[in-house]
């Protein structure tokens, strides 16, 4: 299959797109998060074509995405507790809600589950093209299952080239990590961390708890909240090495670490915060962004990932605290790494 890349601002390309999905086939599609690859919701074959194409397990389900509000509640069994406010603040936007599902939704979709994930994406040509499509579009990252979430067109082709026929290209992602995934079954819940933050929630629902493996493995035996939980993850070839802790420190023994693969022959790269690049000397370093502001560290992540591969066997990252969104960063972060970590 040949794969094309047709830019969003063509105005051609959100129909070919749409008439793909309608005709029950996959495309990539640009959203504020990361790319997705899409499919038809409410078809089951189309939707298993998405785990194909991807190489996911099948029972880890997908996200549903809308392109308006009110077409969010047929997929559910009842109106969510906290919905419309919820919807009301971050929609469109980054923040996916999990309540129980309703009969239109197929199993294919939900891995078996009861329950459904929604979100509205704030990405014009993304809820274009769903608007057109005319149906809710399902859709996980368009990556390889276990690789690192696409950030840029170029990306997807990398993982995705004679695998599906159309690539929409919008150019980079806003975010560049996936949506925060919040469940409101129960007490409100945090399955995965994302722009829109606990901090920003706990202020519209109080209480929000977060689910134990969004920063350590799951144990065994432990039942996931999130299938998605349980797979290695975000994982570039090369190995991925963390270090948490103060700038100068962290640079310290990432530094130590980097002469230590360069004695055993191997090909270090350190991705490092603009506060500790000073400290790393002549060694390779590639600019993560600021602990100002973590939102930098993790548009940039998926991407550096990607870009030190071809350069790097052993990537040395710095870690940061996990307020705001350096809790969405560390979740990926240490996923990529296998949890390997050093706290100072
Ligand atoms: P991705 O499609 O790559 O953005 O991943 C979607 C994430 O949402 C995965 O971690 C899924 O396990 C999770 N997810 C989707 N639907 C549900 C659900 N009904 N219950 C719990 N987690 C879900
Ligand atoms: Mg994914």
């Amino acid at each position: 299959m040949i794969t094309s890349i047709l830019s969003t601002q063509d105005t051609q390309a959100v129909s070919a797109g749409a008439d793909l999905i309608k005709a029950g086939g996959l495309v990539a599609f640009p959203t504020e998060t990361v790319y997705g690859l899409g499919a038809n919701g409410l078809d089951g074959a189309a939707v298993n074509r998405i785990f194909e194409a991807k190489g996911r397990p099948n029972d880890n389900p997908l996200i549903l995405h809308v392109a308006e509000k009110e077409d969010a509640f047929p997929l559910w069994a009842a109106e969510p507790p906290f919905a419309r406010k919820l919807m009301d603040t971050f929609w469109p936007g980054p923040l996916t809600l999990i309540y129980y599902r309703s009969d239109i939704v197929p199993d294919e979709v939900t891995a078996g589950l009861d329950t459904v994930a929604v979100r509205m994406p704030d990405n014009e040509a993304a809820r274009a093209l769903i608007a057109a499509a005319g149906v809710p579009v399902a859709a996980p990252s368009a990556n390889l299952s276990g690789k690192p979430s696409p950030t840029t067109a170029a990306h997807v082709l990398q993982d995705m080239d004679g695998r599906i026929p159309l690539i929409l290209d919008g150019g980079p992602c806003r975010y560049g990590v996936e949506s925060t995934v919040l469940s409101l079954v129960g007490v409100p819940t945090i399955l995965r961390p994302g722009a829109v933050t606990k901090e920003m929630l706990a202020a519209i629902l109080g209480e929000v708890a977060l689910a134990p493996s969004i920063l350590q493995p799951l144990g065994a035996g432990e039942k996931a909240a999130s299938p998605g939980m349980k797979y290695k993850h975000y994982a570039p070839n090369a190995q991925v090495l963390v270090v948490v802790g103060e700038a100068p420190a962290a640079a310290g023994r990432l530094s130590a670490l980097y002469d230590e693969c360069i004695a055993a022959g191997k090909r270090p790269y350190i991705a490092a915060t603009a506060e500790a690049l000073p400290f790393y000397d002549r060694r390779r370093c590639a600019l993560l962004g600021t602990r100002q502001d973590p939102t930098t560290l993790c548009s940039r992540l998926f991407a550096l990932l990607r870009e030190l591969d071809e350069a790097a066997d052993v990537i040395l990252c710095e870690g940061v605290g996990t307020e705001g969104t350096g809790l969405a960063f560390m979740n990926r972060l240490l996923r990529s790494a296998g949890f390997r970590v050093e706290y100072l």
